[in-house]
């Protein structure tokens, strides 16, 4: 397995700590909203990262936190936390809030099939954790408390901002204005607060220095030790999570252990709306169930994921989310007519064979997903397979994709005619009935130009797609 280390910024040979196994930590949803479809387009991508690890033959532990303390609006120590401004702005508690936007967010995975991670932990259920790894930065030297607040100190390390190649001289001497004056170093963050900007703060806890609430970094780090142990694999995100979330929670477990955290560190490219990233902040963003709502199947969002290498931008757009679908339900229609005439090989012919390598190949070199895709086209259309050899590699492809082509049905594949085609067909029944046959048969041909055949039935006119 080759894949791509932001730490190091080469594609490297993959070494696990443990021989076969692979432990992984993504960092989870932060849940006072709704996931958007960019953040979704991570976990996509760190799904399909674990299946292939296990295609490869490795088991995995994969751990993932969900943020329900601790999250402010800036990434910095600026802002507000953001499941009480949700709770404020709407009205309810944040234990409510907190629930709900979990409960959709595994709404969305269990849609896009994604496997649920072996772990989920909740910041909420770990703050006696995270109390404790405070406390041992504390007796290491690494902290100091200022107005209240507990703040690591990066200059009590040598190597702060190594994963993001920050330049701390010149972030020292950069224009950067300091919102909090307590800090000593602009770039020291909180672990612990207990003077709130927003007093009235719902989720508060007793600590050693007073009562109040974890900094968003300290999760990660407490909950992924907790699980993983002090030294594991790979750690997951998006890159957005680079020079700040992430370069804090090295700093401060590394500072805690004194030793190497994490081997592997991994992130996924922002998915884009217009020329700028999908964000909830700005407003901009589309959720799964707008998408759902529109007609498409969230698996036809996961095709589109696909589509791009985890490491370039994607751009959503409906007209490329109609590509995903046309080609998925491409694939379907494939796979459900295979399925009626044969049953997947259990000895696939060396042909079939060369077929999965090909694509274990391509995901295997730093998740070539669109390679994979690819592969899994040729061999589709591969006119000397048999049925059965194509089932078996289509499924054991789809162990990876994750599309759900074992569940293919021919009713799925089916392409439903648009709102447009129906008023033709409408039309065209009218035209038959008043005996305008000119009419009728001109529009009988412009369906045919979008793709649609009319068949008159006992039961009436129905559109079937060309073939
Ligand atoms: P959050 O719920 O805000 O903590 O974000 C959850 C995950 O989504 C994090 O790993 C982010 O890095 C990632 N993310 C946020 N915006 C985008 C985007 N536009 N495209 C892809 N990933 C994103
Ligand atoms: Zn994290």
């Amino acid at each position: 397995m080759k894949l791509y280390n932001t730490m190091s910024r080469r594609v490297e040979d993959f070494v696990p700590i443990v021989p076969g196994h692979v432990s992984m930590y993504c960092c989870g949803p932060t849940v006072y909203n709704y996931a958007h479809i960019g953040n979704l387009r991570t976990f996509i991508f760190e799904d399909v990262l674990k299946r292939t690890f296990e295609q490869a033959g490795y088991s995995v532990k994969h751990v993932m936190n969900i943020t329900d303390v601790g999250h402010l609006t800036g990434d910095g120590d600026d802002g507000e936390d953001k499941m009480e401004k949700s709770a404020r702005e709407t009205g309810r508690s944040v234990w409510d809030i907190a629930e709900f936007y979990t409960k959709a967010f595994f709404r969305d995975e269990e849609a896009l099939n994604i496997i649920r991670p072996d772990i989920v932990c909740k910041a909420t259920d770990h703050i006696q954790d995270m109390i404790d790894l405070i406390k041992r930065l504390e007796d290491g030297g690494h902290t100091y408390t200022s107005g209240g607040n507990v703040y690591f100190s990066i200059d009590t390390i040598d190597d702060y901002g190594k994963l993001a190649k920050l330049n701390l001289d010149d972030l020292r001497s950069g224009a950067r204005i300091e919102v909090d004056s307590n800090k000593r170093n602009p770039k020291d963050f909180v672990l612990w607060f207990t003077n709130s900007k927003f007093a009235g703060q719902a989720m508060m806890w007793d600590s050693p220095w007073g009562r109040g609430y974890p900094g968003w970094h300290i999760e990660c780090s407490a909950m992924s030790m907790k699980y993983l142990g002090e030294h594991f694999d790979l750690h997951c995100g998006g890159i957005d999570a680079i020079p700040v979330h992430h370069t804090n929670e090295i700093a401060q477990s590394e500072a805690a252990t004194g030793k190497t955290w994490v081997n592997y560190w991994c992130h996924g490219e922002f998915l884009l709306m217009g020329n700028a990233k999908m964000s909830k902040s700005t407003g901009s963003f589309v959720t799964l169930p707008v998408l759902e709502g529109e007609g498409y199947d969230a698996l036809d969002y996961r095709y589109f994921c696909l589509t791009g290498h985890y490491r370039s931008q994607l751009k959503f757009s409906y007209e490329a989310l109609d590509a995903a679908r046309a080609a998925r339900k491409g694939l379907v229609e494939r796979i459900a007519a295979a399925k009626a005439v044969a049953e997947p090989s259990s000895q696939p012919s060396e042909a079939a064979k060369a077929y999965m390598a090909a694509f274990d190949d391509a995901m295997m070199n730093d998740l070539g997903a669109p390679q994979g895709l690819s592969v899994l086209w040729k061999m589709i259309k591969d006119g000397s397979l048999s049925e059965s050899d194509r089932l078996a590699a289509a499924y054991h492809m789809d162990r990876v994709l994750g599309l759900r082509l074992s569940e293919a049905s021919a009713e799925e594949g089916k392409e439903e005619a648009g709102e447009e085609e129906l008023r033709l067909l409408e039309e065209r029944t009218a035209a038959k009935k008043a005996k305008d046959f000119a009419r009728a048969d001109a529009i009988r041909d412009e369906l045919k130009k979008r793709g649609w055949t009319v068949k008159d039935t006992p039961s009436g006119a129905v559109l079937e797609k060309n073939v």
